[in-house]
């Protein structure tokens, strides 16, 4: 195993560093770009802080059944907000976004507390990579998997495939679209089996992404498997909701 050089750490921090200077972190806000006040720990300013839906439960909790993931946890609901700085970080280049959306997510994990054996982002597939040049939900798990002190396997899935874009397909469709598209690697198994695995992703929409992948890290003999994400989808949500709702309207029978 290569050790990792000294040179390669002070690199690192020096390359963090020059970032913090070009983008002082905390003097403008990740949402609306006007100047805040820099004790905002979190890089959102008030007023957009006000406008997020921070969620205080498991958005997919009425359709657990229906997934291979054991629970979720985002921060928020995908609305207008966190849209526009998931965007920033996933076709702006603005991966410094990254820093301050894994703190976030790290006090989410740490609010709702468990213990896990490591992180796994979700992975792109190669071509996106290349495209993009980095993979924003791997980037989102180091920052918060350093805060928390858990480890990082970005080696724990891998992308077997190309899929069709997923946008425009039904939960059904994005199923049968991602079957097999995600598998563990042979030299990961070990490592997999029997883990509490905490599967990071940027945003979780219909869920279908999470589900392929936690039904390769349970295939693999992963103990459990819960989603970790910044923002899920309002569909999600809504369908909680009236599901809540429902409950309250029920009268009690005669
Ligand atoms: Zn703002």
């Amino acid at each position: 195993m290569s050790k990792s050089t000294p040179l390669a750490a002070k690199l690192t921090n020096l390359t963090d560093h020059l970032l913090d200077l070009v983008y002082p972190q905390n003097l403008y806000c990740l949402c609306c770009e006007d100047t805040m006040e820099q004790s905002r720990i979190h890089g959102i300013c008030d007023n957009c802080a006000k406008k997020i839906n921070w969620l205080d439960h498991d958005p997919f909790r009425a359709a657990l059944d229906e997934f291979a993931f054991d629970k979720v946890m985002s921060c928020c609901v995908y609305g207008f907000y966190p849209r526009k700085i998931m965007y920033g970080l996933k076709l702006h280049n603005r991966t410094y976004i990254a820093k301050n959306i894994g703190l976030l997510m790290a006090e989410k994990v740490r609010l709702e507390g468990g213990s896990f054996t490591a992180m796994v982002p979700v992975p792109s597939s190669p071509a996106k990579l290349k495209k993009r040049g980095y993979n924003q939900a791997e980037l989102l798990a180091a920052c918060a998997a350093k805060e928390l002190g858990l480890p990082l396997w970005k080696d724990a899935l891998e992308k077997t495939r190309e899929t069709a874009s997923l946008r425009l397909s039904t939960g059904q469709e994005r199923r049968s679209i991602l079957e097999g598209a995600f598998s563990v690697p042979e030299s990961a198994c070990a490592k997999v089996r029997g883990a509490d695995i905490l599967l990071v992703d940027d945003v979780v929409t219909t869920g279908s992404t999470a589900d392929a992948c936690a039904i390769a890290l349970k295939d693999a003999g992963a103990k459990s498997v819960s989603v970790l994400c910044f923002a899920s989808t309002a569909r999600a949500f809504s369908e909680y909701e009236a599901e809540q709702e429902d409950q309250s309207c029920q009268r009690p029978a005669n």
